[in-house]
């Protein structure tokens, strides 16, 4: 099992996880269907499954056109099924997602929206995270309470350390303006704005992070109390 990342839209990532056993493939999050297309083409690989962390336009705009191009099934939260276009399987918090050699626990994320979930591959210990956690950052609070938010990161703090976490946009240099401002002594996250200068400098993602990694830099994961992190969302929409 492979990841490709697919730059979409103005700062989206959608990512291929492909099956090169029988050259199938997952996509998470199709902003658009062009740039999957384009990669998939002359590849002879199959795109089986649609997988949506939530219902906004920059995550699911492709499912209508790729769904017609290939025929895959959209995978996506049951609750949100009247708002996540195409939908054909229904997915429950905590639920095992298997088909062909593809296996994902759901978790359910409430609060950028009411419906978001991750797809944990617990196997390949990779984690999609859509717009719930940035690198060095998290979700806009939308639909949910600071305290669904604050929960449902401590969800994802919980996995294992060396788990690859692959998230919706490329906001990391920006977020780590934020983070450095608040946390101006943290070695660990120098070295990281370094690193990251560096990737962008060289037109190179800055994803995947890893558990590890946030832990140690990411400001919103840091904070080990939901008072302390209403305070730096707060901050942050204003910032
Ligand atoms: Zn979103
Ligand atoms: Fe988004």
């Amino acid at each position: 099992m492979r990841v490709e990342i697919i730059p979409c839209l103005q700062d989206n990532y959608s990512y291929l996880i492909i099956d090169d056993s029988n050259n199938s493939a997952c996509v998470v999050d199709p902003s658009e269907a062009s740039p999957i297309i384009n990669f998939l083409e002359n590849k002879s690989i199959n795109l089986k499954y649609i997988l949506n962390t939530h219902h906004h336009f920059d995550h699911i705009g492709g499912n209508k056109d790729l769904k017609k191009k290939f025929g895959s099934s959209v995978v996506g939260f049951k609750k949100d099924s009247n708002r996540i276009p195409g939908i054909d399987i229904l997915l429950e918090d905590n639920q095992i997602w298997e088909a062909e050699n593809f296996k994902a626990k759901i978790i359910h994320v409430p609060g950028h929206t009411s419906g978001h979930i991750c797809f944990h591959f617990f196997q390949e210990k990779l984690v999609f995270t859509g717009d719930t956690l940035f690198s060095l950052g998290c979700g806009r609070i939308f639909e949910g309470t600071y305290e669904e938010m604050f929960d449902s990161l401590n969800k994802i703090k919980s996995l294992p350390e060396e788990t690859k976490i692959y998230c919706g946009h490329e906001y990391t240099l920006n977020n780590s303006k934020f983070c450095i401002r608040h946390d101006s002594k943290n070695l660990n996250l120098k070295k990281k704005i370094e690193s990251l200068k560096k990737q962008i400098e060289d037109g190179i993602p800055t994803i995947p992070s890893t558990i590890k990694n946030e832990l140690e830099c990411n400001i919103f994961l840091r904070a080990n109390n939901l008072e302390s992190f209403s305070k730096l969302r707060d901050l942050k929409d204003n910032f």
